[in-house]
């Protein structure tokens, strides 16, 4: 049995991974970059770190003593990443720098081409292609005619420089606040462009010392304890986003407002900081220093309108030019460009497009019906925005290869979500949507074009039985 896994993030290592490990020799991962690890690969603007602590964002079978900080700084996600494929052996496995341009199954496989016409034919394919991955760029008159350097904050262009420069931002979400954090203290002139202001929940962020370092190495049933029980704190999070009248709720809306209230003085300034909606309501921003960092005398908060780019600036609608000598596009991502622009044919010749006309769907994110052996990790409408993702990852993972394991026992030969199954999932969701937090009256990347939240609605005790083993019924075993 053949297997394809499309991507080298977070997910297609974990894949492969754990397809090594149940004794699949015969897959071959594709990844379009020269390097893995997505996310971490792309990003790598100033201030870039998780906001999941660091000892559960790591994969459950590779904790790590030396994360250095509670939040560790991406490029040391970055080299996590590297070295846990690299110890399990799975980098040689890593097709690098060749796309899969197209996926079609005819005659009971599926045949693949990438962009530089290679051609592979596999029984399974595992998509795990990211979701926060294709960069979202303003539309704004006038973007292409900035004089200085300009760059989304996923493509930062290190040889700009900051050092004295004055800076702009466009954007308000987590990303734009770590750079603000980051930066404010090395250029002339921050200028950060807000359209919707953001709710922000203080959290430190204290460096592990050496001696707690060293506690971890020598006993690792620390580390695995302080896994679990930030696991089980996540879980008051991620209860609370799901029930918008919940008590954790109001205590992460309290958090916020006391953080607000206290920690930026100047009341016309704290006014323009304060949201019109709910805490949560978009994804929550993490930050130790957020408010002291916009409160410097180097930085300026501008809520005016944008009306324009300009060679020089930006120009707001009160008619002021802003100058600046670089502009960062922290405007985030298409969150609902899955696997796109990859061609992607099921039975039939059903194409992605017509199966995911209107809007992107799967049976618990993972499986479309009329794509068999077809599996997505982090797929549509998953917990994007209320638990860490590898536990995700690896939750859907090992539900995946529940599926995958009848194939190669023989029990079928093709296995996909049936149409009921899916429609009564997507009802479910859609109902219990109305409860969360989302909903509330905010504008957010989590809401689809129908303004439902494109997240899984439940607790994460809900997710964890859902997935811990595949319901037959809801799938086509032929
Ligand atoms: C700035 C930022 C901070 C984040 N912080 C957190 C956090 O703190 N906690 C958290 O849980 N999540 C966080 N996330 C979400 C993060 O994306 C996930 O945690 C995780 O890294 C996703 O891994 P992935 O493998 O699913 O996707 P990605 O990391 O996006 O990897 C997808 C890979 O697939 C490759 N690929 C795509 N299409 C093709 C193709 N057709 N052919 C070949 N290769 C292809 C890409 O090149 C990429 O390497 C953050 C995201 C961003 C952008």
């Amino acid at each position: 049995m053949r297997c394809a896994v499309i991507g080298a993030g977070m997910a297609g290592i974990l894949a492969a991974i754990k397809l090594n490990e149940a004794g699949y020799r015969d897959f071959t991962v594709y990844e379009k970059a020269s390097r893995l690890g997505g996310t971490w690969r792309e990003n790598t603007y100033p201030g870039l770190s998780c906001d999941v602590p660091s000892h559960l964002y790591s994969y459950s079978f590779a904790l790590t003593p030396d994360w250095s900080h509670r939040f560790s700084p991406g490029p040391e996600i970055q080299a996590y990443f590297e070295r846990v494929a690299e110890e399990h052996g799975v980098v040689p496995r890593i097709r690098f720098g060749d796309a899969v341009a197209g996926c079609v199954f005819s005659d009971g496989k599926w045949h693949l081409t990438t962009a530089s016409g290679h051609r592979d034919e596999v029984d399974v394919v595992i998509a795990a292609t990211g979701v926060l991955h294709h960069p979202k760029y303003p539309d704004i008159d006038g973007l292409d005619t900035f004089d200085g350097a300009m760059f989304h904050s996923a493509r930062w262009d290190h040889g700009a420089q900051l050092d004295g420069a004055r800076v702009g931002i466009i954007g308000t979400g987590s990303t734009a606040v770590q750079i603000v954090s980051a930066i404010v203290d090395r250029v002339a002139k921050l200028s950060l462009f807000q359209r919707t202001a953001q709710w922000v929940m203080p959290q430190e962020n204290p460096a592990y010392t050496y001696e707690e370092r060293a506690a971890f190495r020598e006993q690792p049933e620390k580390l695995a304890g302080l896994h679990q029980n930030l696991s089980d704190m996540f879980d008051i999070f991620a209860n609370a986003v799901v029930d918008s009248e919940s008590a954790e709720i109001k205590m992460i809306e309290q958090a916020c407002l006391a953080n607000l209230e206290n920690n930026v003085h100047d009341p016309a300034l704290r006014e323009r900081l304060r949201p019109e909606y709910r805490a949560a309501c978009k994804r929550l921003i993490i930050s130790p220093d957020f408010y002291d960092a916009i409160q410097r005398p180097e930085a300026e908060l501008v809520t005016e309108a944008i009306e324009s780019i300009e060679p020089r600036g930006v120009r707001t609608k009160d008619g002021r030019l802003h100058e600046l000598d670089v502009l960062v596009l922290a405007t985030g991502f298409k969150a609902d460009a899955f696997m796109r622009p990859m061609e992607v044919v099921g039975r039939n010749g059903m194409t992605l497009e017509q199966a995911w006309s209107p809007r992107p769907e799967a049976y618990l994110s993972i499986s479309i019906p009329e794509f068999p052996n077809f599996f997505m990790l982090n797929g549509p409408n998953g917990p994007v925005g209320n638990f860490s993702l590898i536990e995700v990852a690896e939750i859907q993972f090992r539900y995946v290869m529940q599926l995958i394991e009848r194939i190669r026992a023989g029990e079928c030969r093709e296995v996909c979500a049936t149409r009921d199954a899916l429609a009564d999932f997507e009802h479910a969701r859609e109902q219990a949507a109305q409860r969360t937090v989302w909903v509330t009256g905010c504008r957010s990347w989590y809401l689809d074009d129908l303004g439902v939240p494109a997240v899984w609605p439940w607790s994460f005790v809900r997710f964890l039985e859902q997935w811990k083993a595949a319901d037959l019924r809801a799938y086509e075993l032929a």
